[in-house]
């Protein structure tokens, strides 16, 4: 087994303790009404290795909604269907700086093009790119990527969270409005039903361990250490961790690049996902978030382990 994972282990349950205490001064996600009943104090991380050996404390079966981690999967599954063209034909490759929802920057590129997959203008372009006759086809093949990836042919997503968010979604819906108007999202391309894809994608039920499960296999650059299957191209997953790094963390990206240094995702339900290359998959779950809408307690773990092993890739 890895050497850190026992000094991980020894150390955890105090890190645990002063990561916690900062939840009090964040809050629960309440904009899709279903979020806001998220325990605020929980919080659980589960780091796994590449045989398989994992670490794992305080909340790590507690069950979430990736919200916007779930973009990078989607991301992976667009480029597998698309090719790095398709796919930068309708998103760009730079940070906004602004808001995950924001629509200040959209008419700053070419008309409409979103800056990124992983705002949310940006990753409704890409979902509506995902192989599939209809909402459900295409539905069906992202949790089938999901599942494969997490190795858990269980995993599906929140009905409740679903339709909450759906319910609710009068920015999402103007966002994408306002793709279908400049093209981004083609002729072909009925708003509702790539809606219901994305609001789908990001009510995906998950946990910590099979946060930590996906990290892996982005880890170990689309293939998966534990099982040697080959899941996803080598140059993709380079593309999604390079998003990870500049935008991943929303506008708290660059502070998390410093004081962690780790490819990352982080969603409202206060999940994160990350990774250390070539050693773990990392989940980490803390609902309640700070002002930049990242997991409060979370963020403090992740600073407080990355430095003391020196993960940082820079
Ligand atoms: N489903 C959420 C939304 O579109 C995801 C946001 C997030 O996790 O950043 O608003």
């Amino acid at each position: 087994p890895d050497p850190q994972l026992q000094s991980l282990r020894e150390r955890l349950p105090q890190w645990m303790d002063a990561s916690r205490g900062k939840a009090a001064e964040g809050r629960v996600a309440s904009y899709i009404p279903e979020l806001a009943k998220a325990p605020a104090d929980a919080l659980g991380v589960c780091v796994l290795a590449a045989d398989g050996s994992s670490v794992f404390a305080g909340d790590c079966g507690l069950p979430f909604t990736m919200q916007s981690i779930s973009k990078v999967f989607t991301l992976l599954l667009a480029l597998k269907d698309k090719g790095e063209t398709g796919v930068f034909a309708r998103v760009g490759m730079e940070p906004t700086g602004d808001d995950f929802n924001s629509m200040l920057k959209l008419e700053l590129v070419e008309p409409g093009k979103p800056f990124n997959p992983l705002i949310n203008a940006g990753a409704i372009a890409v979902t509506s790119l995902i192989d599939g006759a209809t909402p459900a086809d295409k539905f069906s093949r992202v949790l089938a990527f999901f599942r494969e990836v997490a190795d858990d042919p269980t995993l599906d997503y929140n009905e409740a969270v679903y339709h909450s968010e759906s319910a609710t979604a009068h920015r999402n819906r103007s966002l994408a409005y306002f793709l279908k108007d400049n093209g981004v999202l083609s002729e072909n391309d009925e708003v509702e039903d790539v809606l219901e894809v994305y609001f789908k994608h990001c009510a995906v039920e998950t946990t910590c361990r099979n946060l930590a499960r996906m990290a892996l296999v982005l880890a170990f650059d689309g293939t998966d250490p534990i099982s040697g299957r080959e899941l996803i191209p080598r140059r993709y997953v380079q593309i999604a961790k390079t998003f990870m790094v500049t935008c991943g963390m929303y506008n708290a990206s660059g502070e998390f690049a410093i004081r962690a240094g780790l490819p990352a995702k982080s969603g409202v339900s206060g999940g994160i996902l990350t990774l250390v290359p070539g050693r773990f998959g990392i989940g980490v779950v803390g609902p309640s978030l700070n002002g930049k809408g990242n997991s409060i307690a979370g963020v403090h773990l992740l600073e407080t382990m990355s430095s003391h092993f020196d993960w940082s890739i820079f």
